[in-house]
């Protein structure tokens, strides 16, 4: 063993989810009496969080984790662990593909790092992808954010999205108590965070594992019920969830968006493709028409509301009208923000072994096309804050620009404004907006808002 301090370094790909679960990792280690290090080179335990949800996130680990291998011939007391979705897809071929490995753990073990760390510091190498209930954590996450924060709240997907590796890596639907979920954002309200995400694969199953019924035969805890239970939580400026499923996303929750004011007004509700062949070929259980109708009601209710969504092109079989009715969506839609992905098979998924396979020219010119219209949309959407006074909570310095301050407006959008941020940082600002792009929007501070008690 090392005298000096024992350093960790985490690199994370992918999701929110991953994001979490590498905060609460970060947090077990410093448990142990593990330093952070900026530079992976300077680390004793290097951590890859890893992401399969594209080949190419699934191949970027393997350049990194070559690196580190070659380093720990050098270097023997070099831990080397990889986590998350290529661990949890990859097992004991991990272990062949890199011997230097010592630990191979699947996002279901993040919290039992402790436990699997000392069994590889008394000698072991350790793989651990079998499926366990996922135990509640005491630890205190390592969060990056001293402002805004991930809660999960549901673990796992019991979906099967044709083209989609989550359920295999991720495992089965498993949600937090609404007692331990309320007991985390009391923690984090009194610490000073002031915006909490409430995250989950498919946020809309919460519950649905847990036992209890109302009269009326609903599940007894919903996400509706969720953000009813916990809006009070002192110190808690803001709300938001993600992420929805058309096939789960009912008025009840809307009108409660509605009604409960910390709840911001952005939802995130992947549509994947706007043809009905295709949303059927991908088993995701809603049609076009039902999903613009989840839209319609959204702004009936919030007309200013933000949306967001996920969009595949290129699907297996998917013939350039279906491609165009996605489009059609997408120009009758009009999203602040649309995320867009080429179809990749991926492995044990279904989709992956349909011999109607799309070539990558075809793939990359849908993207491309769809890409186009997605930003003339959002500088469309973008528009109507010109002028506008918005509410502004403030995260971070702005990197490029040091005199200005950048937070998000409870709409998601990303806003840059001059301020110092030992003054500002956690603050909720009004914000004149002056200037608006695609994706982000520039002003002049206004007034600061006094955070209100529960
Ligand atoms: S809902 Fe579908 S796309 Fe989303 S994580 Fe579950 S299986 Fe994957």
């Amino acid at each position: 063993m090392t005298t000096s301090p024992r350093r960790y370094h985490i690199t994370t790909f992918g999701c929110q989810m991953n994001k979490a679960d590498s905060e609460r990792m970060a947090g077990i280690l410093e448990d142990m009496g593990f330093e952070w290090s900026e530079d992976p080179n300077q680390a004793n335990v290097i951590l890859y969080n890893t992401c399969t949800i594209r080949d190419n996130a699934e191949q970027k680990v393997y350049s990194y984790l070559g690196r580190q291998a070659k380093r720990k011939h050098e270097q023997p007391d070099l831990t080397l662990i990889v986590a998350g979705c290529v661990a949890q897809q990859e097992g004991e071929a991990l272990l062949r593909r890199v011997p230097e490995l010592d630990l191979v753990m699947g996002p279901q073990h993040a919290n039992r790092l402790k436990d699997l760390l000392e069994s590889v510091l008394d000698g072991n190498q350790v793989v651990a992808t079998e499926a366990v209930h996922i135990i509640e954590d005491i630890t205190k996450p390592r969060r990056d954010s001293s402002v805004t924060a991930w809660v999960n709240v549901i673990y796992g997907c019991n979906e099967r999205c044709t083209y989609c590796v989550v359920p295999n890596v991720r495992g089965v639907e498993q949600s937090r108590t609404p007692e331990a979920i309320r007991a985390e954002m009391v923690e984090l309200g009194k610490q000073g965070y002031k915006e909490i995400t409430l995250l989950g694969q498919n946020i809309d199953a919460y519950g649905r594992d847990l036992p209890g019924t109302t009269p009326e035969g609903r599940h007894l805890h919903t996400l509706t019920d969720l953000l009813y239970y916990v809006h009070d939580v002192p110190g808690i400026e803001r709300l938001r969830f993600a992420t929805s499923h058309p096939r789960y996303f009912t008025e009840r929750l809307i009108k409660a968006c509605a009604e409960l004011p910390k709840v911001c007004e952005h939802f995130h509700i992947p549509f994947q493709s706007g043809d009905n062949e295709i949303l059927k070929a991908m088993s995701r259980g809603y049609t076009h028409e039902k999903y613009r109708r989840i839209i319609d009601t959204v702004r009936r209710y919030m007309p200013d509301a933000s949306i967001s969504a996920d969009a595949i092109v290129g699907f297996p079989g998917e013939t350039e009208a279906q491609f165009e009715n996605t489009l059609q969506l997408v120009e009758d839609i009009g999203f602040d923000l649309l995320n867009t992905a080429a179809y990749s098979p991926r492995p044990g998924t279904p989709a992956a072994l349909w011999d109607n396979q799309l070539s990558e020219e075809v793939k990359s010119d849908r993207l491309q096309r769809l890409n186009h219209l997605v930003n003339l949309k959002a500088a469309e959407r973008s528009q109507r804050y010109l002028g506008r006074i918005e509410e502004v909570l403030v995260e971070d310095q702005n990197l490029k620009d040091k005199t200005q301050v950048m937070g998000r407006t409870g709409g998601n959008r990303l806003t840059f404004f001059t301020g110092d941020i030992n003054e500002l940082k956690g603050q909720l600002v009004k914000v004149k907006i002056t200037e608006v792009r695609p994706f982000s929007l520039t002003g002049e501070p206004v007034e600061v808002r006094q955070a209100i008690t529960a």
